[in-house]
């Protein structure tokens, strides 16, 4: 059995390449449950590649991959590795919501009919259950009177916190952002980052990919930079953005993030 402090998802010595361009070079990432950790670093460093091989949106070529304690089931080797069970990776996935850049709302559906397509669809959950639920969380993220709209009736900050209602909508045990401000403008940038801070606040588990160093240090319990598809240093936020130990981090973090 695995024990119920087990983390939400543990990574270890993770590998992956395209093609002949490598992108991950054996990185760690732990997640325990109620933490938030932030991937900062450089465009092209592998933050995306590593939070879609956490979701196995992507496969990689070595390393473990832990949920919850239960490990990740791999067949093949090298380029052709890939998950073996396919519960397993629906599972998974349904357990660790992704936000995007770019929200992916269904142009064709109101707020509300986006919110609730995946629980029931995907979960085959009570439709009325799922309504109630649905228009919580969008009262929660702030625009509980917009279920009726359509995506292109609302700004990007409004479009971004329905997608973050939708991701909570699946109740995951994590939610995993990829740059979840970087499409907006600085005023709408703020509407986001306060829901996401008060989603860190009250516990949930949160994995962000961020350009928002604020953020990253108003939210996180752990950040990790990552450099070449390496770890290049990681620590508590304090510690690492006010004392920097490796070069590289120095000179990203002078460059603005
Ligand atoms: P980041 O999110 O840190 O900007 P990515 O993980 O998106 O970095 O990309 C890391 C590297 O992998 C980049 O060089 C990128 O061009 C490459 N890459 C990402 N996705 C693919 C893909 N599907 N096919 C080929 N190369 C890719
Ligand atoms: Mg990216």
């Amino acid at each position: 059995m695995t024990p119920p402090s087990a983390p939400v998802i543990e990574v270890r010595n993770l590998h992956k390449s395209y093609g002949d361009l490598t992108v991950l070079r054996g990185v760690d990432l732990t997640a325990p449950r109620g933490h938030v950790i932030s991937l900062i670093g450089s465009s092209g460093s592998g933050k995306s590649t590593l939070l879609r091989c956490c979701n196995l949106l992507e496969d990689s070529e070595d390393g473990t991959i832990r949920f919850e304690g239960e490990p990740v089931v791999w067949r093949g080797e090298g380029a052709e590795r890939h998950p073996a069970d396919r519960k397993q990776v629906l599972r998974i996935r349904t357990n660790l919501s992704m936000v995007f850049q770019q929200f992916n709302l269904w142009s064709h559906m109101t707020i509300l009919q986006n919110v609730m397509e995946a629980p029931i669809t995907v979960l085959g959950r009570p439709r009325d259950e799922v309504e109630e639920k649905a228009r919580a969380y969008l009262a929660k993220v702030g625009i509980g009177d917009k279920a009726d709209a359509w995506p292109s009736q609302l700004s990007g900050g409004q479009q971004q916190r329905a997608a973050i209602a939708r991701a909570l909508c699946m109740e995951p045990r994590a939610l995993l952002f990829d740059e979840p401000t970087s499409a907006l403008d600085p005023e709408l940038e703020q509407e986001v980052v306060r829901v996401i801070k008060a989603l860190a606040d009250e516990g949930r588990t949160m994995i962000i990919v961020t350009h928002d160093m604020k953020m990253a240090a108003d939210c996180s319990d752990h950040v990790i930079f990552l450099h070449q598809g390496r770890i290049e240093e990681e620590g508590e936020p304090a510690r690492l953005f006010g004392a920097p130990r490796s070069e590289r981090l120095r000179s990203f973090l002078s460059a603005g993030g």
